[in-house]
Order: structure tokens, then sequence, then C-alpha cells
């Protein structure tokens, strides 16, 4: 087999055998085929598609490509939660402790940042000391001391997803649906999760644009894994504009903290205990309506906090930084970004805020680029609000002069603008299973 003539018969639009692909994402794992034949692969997937046996067998020579972790010697059941990317998306530093808190075993292989969407991972390191690079015997071990475990894509396990995952960000190759399914659900499991909620964003601050784009990749992603015999269910949520008012490593640890202290902006908390329900309710045979209230009393009663601190205490995180977030990385300027007009706001590009964070150093433009903390926007006006001219919109977080002129240039446009009263947009639009 030759990795040319691969790459020949997927530009040509044809599916590809089952040991075409695990030639390839073999090959790519090893360093025998290089970065340029796989970039030029990814793209005629994206460009050609994929038929569902071809995402399958990507999805599982993902997950061959190193260990599986069987967690059943720890815990009968454990669970992992997943988003497809958004701006502003901080969710899994709430719900992991917060499912943990309700004694659901949290177990998370997560990523860094893709695009103009945040990673978990890059707000996590904005705390000194924080580890994400488990090994398996270190990831078995918190998940049975503490309950909750979160790190990186770790050599061992589903290596594959960690080389594409960063190629793609750097050629273009984000926004495919067999790309993206078979890249969560490699990782999933292959890390052994027995349930998984996936958190599929639509809007113009995802990489699903439209309802029937994620609702597609909803049911692609639940039926890959419940065709391996795990427990699925999907949340597709809005992201017609940033989660929450912080987009931007350090501030959106913030925010999440905040939230765990029972604070935090409503759409966001909201949000949280919407996917966190799901997660229960992949152990559980009760009502959401039983379920929520009990975690709402976890987050108000400070029980997911005191969870967030063992975790990241557990992984080497300072958590004098956790306990005065004044002492997280702050960034040297700031400036308002001022209302042009009065009225209701309509709309607020999450895309727009997401490239403009990234570009102000909170994101990679380059697979090996270092990532500035600091820096972002934090929202003030969002969706519904009536904002008088003058007002603040946001407020910019910057570490340079030029930058911080050219992310006020840009941001000056993510807003829509409305005389009427607008409807709030709806958190989520649909819940598969
Ligand atoms: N999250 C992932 O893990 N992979 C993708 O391809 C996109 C979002």
């Amino acid at each position: 087999m030759r990795a040319v003539d691969i790459i020949a018969r997927k530009r040509d639009g044809q599916p590809l055998s089952d040991d075409e692909i695990s030639f390839f994402v073999d090959g790519f794992t090893r360093g025998t085929i290089p970065d340029y034949q796989v970039a030029a692969w990814l793209m005629a997937i994206l460009l050609r598609g994929m038929e569902h046996h071809e995402t399958v067998a990507l999805t599982m020579a993902i997950v061959h490509s190193g260990k599986q972790l069987d967690l059943h010697d720890v815990a009968p059941f454990v669970a992992d939660k997943h988003s497809t990317g958004g701006v502003g998306d901080k969710t899994t530093l709430v719900v992991g402790p917060l499912v943990a808190a309700a004694g659901v075993r949290v177990g998370k292989m997560s990523g860094r940042g893709l695009g103009f969407t945040g990673g978990t991972l890059d707000k996590l390191e904005s705390i000194p000391g924080y580890r994400a690079d488990l090994g398996t015997d270190e990831f078995r071990h918190q998940l049975a001391s503490v309950g909750l475990v979160v790190t990186g894509q770790s050599v061992d396990l589903a290596p594959a997803d960690g080389k594409l995952y960063a190629l793609r960000d750097v050629t273009a190759t984000v926004q495919s649906p067999p790309l993206i399914a078979s890249s969560i659900m490699g990782k999933k499991i292959a890390s052994g999760a027995d349930g998984i909620v996936l958190d599929v964003k639509v809007g113009n601050g995802a990489f699903m644009k439209t309802e029937q784009e994620a609702a597609d990749l909803a049911r692609l992603l639940v039926d890959i894994g419940r065709g391996v015999g795990r427990k699925v269910r999907a949340v597709i949520s809005d992201m017609s504009q940033p989660l929450g008012d912080a987009v931007g490593n350090a501030l959106e640890l913030k925010e999440a903290i905040d939230t765990l202290h029972g604070a935090g902006p409503s759409d966001f908390r909201q949000h949280c205990l919407t996917v966190a329900t799901q997660v229960l309710l992949l152990e559980r045979q009760e009502a959401a309506e039983t379920i929520t209230p009990e975690l709402e009393r976890l987050l108000d009663g400070g029980m997911a906090w005191e969870k967030f601190r063992q975790w990241i205490g557990a992984q080497g995180g300072d958590l004098g930084y956790v306990d005065e977030p004044g002492r997280l990385p702050s960034s040297r300027l700031t400036a308002p970004v001022l209302a042009s007009r009065s009225g209701y706001v309509s709309g607020v590009r999450a895309d727009v805020v997401g490239l403009a964070s990234m570009q102000l150093g909170g994101g990679r433009a380059e697979k090996d680029d270092a990532i500035d903390h600091s820096v972002g926007v934090v929202l003030s006006a969002k969706v519904t609000d009536w904002i008088e001219e003058g007002q603040p919109l946001l407020t910019i977080h910057a570490n340079s002069e030029a930058r911080l002129q050219e992310a006020a240039a840009r941001l000056a446009a993510a807003y829509v603008w409305s005389d009427t009263p607008v409807k709030p947009p709806r958190l989520t639009h649909q819940i598969m299973f």
C-alpha cells in the first residue's frame, strides 16, 4: 500500500477500506507517513466526506493507535463529557467537579485549543503546576482517590488523535464531521469511559453552523459510541454567542471558579446544570427534574468547589491561585470597546470574539505556538440587553498595544443590533440518545 494512492482515492471521492484507513493512521503514528501527506489526506476527507463505515474504521484506528484503558477495577461506571468546541466554553471546569461531587467518577482526556475555540487544558494550565501529562497509572490512581481526573493526550492513549488534532488545527481541516467524530470518539473509547455526554455546539462560534449539521454530527457520535457498547447522550447547545462572559484562558478559569461558588453568568450556570444532569442520567433511573435540584445544591453548597480543589491539588496545581484567583495570570493592558449606537443586542458573533482572543495570544496560529494565558475578552453586553450609545460592550485584556488596537477594531463588528426587543437564544436545542 502507498499513502499517495490512498490520498488519490479519497481525492476522487472513493470510499476507503478499513485496511487503507488503518495503514494511514498507523503510518502517521509511527512516523513513516509524513505530515504533508497526512495533511493532503485530511483535506481530501474534509472535501469528500466519509461513509459511516469509514468513520467507524477511522475511530477504531485511532483507538488502536495506543493502549486502551479498562477502568472497571477502579469503578463500575466511569463517565466523561466532551464538547465539540466553542467560544467561552469552560463547561468541563464546572461539570467535572459537580458530577464527581454527586458521586459519579469522571475520567477525561481533554484537548488544547483548536482553531478559534479554546481548549480545556490551556485553561487549566493557567494554574501554575497543573500537570496535564499524567500516565495511565496516575490516571487510574486519581480516578480512584479523587473521583475526577482531566489530563491531556498521553502518548499511550489514542496517540494518533493527538498528532491529527494538532495538524488539523493548522491546515484548515477542523470542520469535518468524520474527522471531528473519530477524534472525539477515538479518545473517549480508548480512555475507558462507560458513559459519555457529548456537548455538540451549534452556531457561528461552533464548527457546526446549522441545526441540521449539529444533529447529524450528534447522531454520528451517539451511533459510534453505542456501536461499541457505551452509553451516550448528546446535548445540542447554543453557540450563537459566547457561553458566559469570559473568553480567554485565565479569564475563563476565573469565571468557572465564580460559578463553583454559586455565582457566575446565568447562561453558563444553566448550561453546566443541563450537561451535568445528562451525565447523571447515563447512570441513574431518575427523572431530570429530581437530578437538577440535587446538582444545584452541590453547586451552591460548596461541595462542587471542594471537589474542584481536590482535583486541582491532586494534579499538582498550586491551590493558592484558585483560592485567590486575582493571582492568576492577568494582562498588562485592559481597554473597553464602547457601543457606537443605542439598541438591543441581537447577536454577539462568537466566531469574531474567539478569533480576537486567539489573535491577542490566547490561542495558537501554529501548532507549536505558546499560549498567553492572561489575554482575552470579557463581555458586558449579551443578546437581549438594551445598551446606550457609549456604554461598554466588552473589555479587552491584552499585552501589546498593537494587538489591543487590532482586537478593538475586530470586536466592534461582533455586535448585531435591533431597535426592538429580541428573544433570548435557546441554550439547549436538542437532547439525543
Ligand atoms: N474536539 C475534539 O476532540 N476533536 C475535534 O476534532 C474537535 C473537537
